[in-house]
């Protein structure tokens, strides 16, 4: 059976939403303008690793009376009891209060450590000859540069035939530029949102690609490390994934949440509110239910 949203009314939202600050291609103005025209109730801004976007958004959204939720996606590695690992998008959403002093300086060491990690491996290939400048990294990668995108200078300046070829020769774990920076395991990351004040939500579950046998053991075991939320709606969830995660969430008691991640022009297919081809639609119960989370929390303190 598949299982409609269950909102009919025109309340539309969208709780995934990148701008510039990380991969998307719209200024954060640009995206408050565009939930304004599309007509959402309300808007997350996620931009990866920084709340810059959001914050740039705020003044414009308040004056054009748009809801603005402060969000945030991180990376983190999920290890699976085979030892496999998987990278795990987290959400964390900050839908009533900011998000406490701790979090917002550790997001600034992890930013500082991944800026130092890059500068080192454009050195470490300097030293080799190769003239890749951490500047034409940036431009690729924005706040999440990383190794893909030193391997898309490196094909693109001739120096390496293909992505593989970048990762075998220079910059892979085994090749001599390497150098290490990992991202914290998902437990550890949903923690840390905790203790900041947040409610963490695993984004685009589908993208882990568990079995469904393993699944609901693994999200379960993520509740009992304090994930609060499951990205139910998403651009990469065809309906009757949509349905599987509702029911899920529900089973394992999780909030159901949903968005676009919307990036612009980078992927033109996906719409903000609506996804890829209409297939979301995020009922503003969503973030009620996220609200009420928090008010009931803070009123047991
Ligand atoms: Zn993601
Ligand atoms: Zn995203």
């Amino acid at each position: 059976m598949v299982l409609l949203p269950d909102n009919t009314s025109s309340d539309i939202i969208d709780l995934h939403a990148h701008t510039t600050e990380s991969d998307g291609t719209l200024s954060p103005a640009e995206l408050v303008e565009l939930a304004v025209t599309t007509g959402l109730s309300a808007l997350a801004v996620t931009d990866h690793d920084t709340f810059s976007g959001f914050e740039q958004a705020l003044p414009v959204a308040k004056a054009a009376g748009l809801e603005l939720v402060r969000g945030i996606e991180l990376n983190s590695r999920l290890i699976l009891e085979t030892g496999e690992v998987r990278y795990a998008h987290l959400l964390a959403y900050f839908p009533i209060e900011d998000p406490s002093s701790e979090f917002t300086a550790w997001l600034g060491a992890e930013r500082k450590e991944r800026r130092d990690r890059n500068r080192k491996l454009a050195e470490n290939l300097q030293e080799r000859g190769i003239q890749v400048d951490l500047s034409e990294v940036e431009a690729r990668g924005k706040s999440l540069a990383g190794r893909t995108h030193f391997a898309q200078v490196l094909v693109e300046k001739g120096y390496a035939r293909t992505f593989d070829d970048a990762f075998n020769r220079f910059i892979g774990e085994n090749a001599p530029a390497y150098v290490e920076r990992q991202s914290p395991i998902t437990q550890e990351s949903i923690r840390l949102v905790r203790s900041g004040g947040g409610i963490p939500v695993i984004a685009h579950p589908v993208r882990l690609s568990l079995p469904r046998e393993t699944e609901r053991e693994i999200l379960s075991g993520l509740r009992t490390a304090g994930l609060l939320g499951l990205e139910v709606y998403h651009s990469d969830h065809p309906p009757e994934l949509q349905a599987h995660y509702r029911q899920l969430a529900e089973e394992l008691d999780l909030l159901p949440t949903g968005g676009s991640d919307f990036h612009g022009a980078v992927k033109p297919d996906i719409r903000l509110g609506t996804g890829y081809h209409g297939n979301i639609r995020v009922p503003l119960e969503f973030l009620r239910a996220m609200r009420s989370f928090v008010t009931a929390k803070m009123s047991r303190v």
